[in-house]
């Protein structure tokens, strides 16, 4: 077994994936997901193959790849069958040999005793999160183990910082990488969109946006991301 010293717990929706448009709908004022009204409206097959990728995906990707590195994926979804259909058409599963495990709410039972799984069920997504924290916490431990959550909800990534994770906000994270992906197909008005899928071009694309941003931005972004350089 490798010797894990990176472990990357990643949210799906509105962290690499973009559902916005069945999601959104179902979410409360807070962010949290109103869980009978996202099961009732929006897991259909016909709306989750409409689903969009995030450029966040290409470090999850990379991070796929990477030596001493585990991924999971936390998400406040169900799982259906069209949910993992997805995820493996986007090579985000079944890949390399390297099948992410997907810690979801339908597979809380499998780890929690019966008496507490509808309590983690029913709890918001902090909470719901904090339990899977503790799962793969013992799964690695702490010693010498670096514990990174990619998501989009503040009280996911504040549950995370208390844990003593890298917090990394997604959704701030996609917005820059964004800025780069705009900035640089205006500035290189011959290269293909092919080329979004180039993790060392989407690199090159970022740090351009970074170039273009005036120092104050830049500070903005250094305060939010003091791991940005090293999860990059
Ligand atoms: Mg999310």
């Amino acid at each position: 077994m490798k010797q894990i010293t990176n472990v990357n717990i990643w949210d799906l929706d509105g962290t690499v994936i973009n559902s916005f448009h069945r999601v959104q709908p179902c979410l409360d004022k807070a962010g949290n997901l109103d869980l009978n009204r996202y099961l009732s409206e929006a897991c259909k097959h016909e709306l989750i193959v409409q689903d969009s990728l995030l450029p966040l995906v290409e470090l999850m990707r990379r991070q796929m790849d990477a030596p001493n590195t585990i991924n999971y994926i936390v998400t406040a979804r169900t799982m259906f069958k069209s949910d993992y259909y997805f995820l493996r058409k986007q090579g985000l599963r079944g890949r390399n040999k390297d099948n992410i495990q997907v810690f979801s709410r339908d597979t809380i039972h499998k780890f929690a005793p019966l008496s507490d799984v509808k309590h983690i069920y029913n709890s918001r997504d902090a909470d719901y999160k904090a339990f899977y924290f503790d799962h793969i916490i013992r799964l690695h431990g702490r010693e010498g183990v670096n514990y990174t959550m990619y998501d989009d909800h503040k009280g996911v990534l504040e549950k995370a910082r208390e844990y003593g994770f890298n917090a990394v906000d997604a959704t701030q994270l996609n917005e820059m990488l964004s800025i780069g992906i705009k900035l640089a197909s205006e500035q290189f008005l011959d290269e293909t969109i092919q080329d979004d899928l180039d993790i060392d071009y989407l690199n090159q694309r970022l740090s351009f946006a970074w170039q273009q941003l005036t120092e104050e931005e830049q500070d903005y972004y250094s305060v939010k991301y003091p791991k940005l350089a090293q999860a990059m």
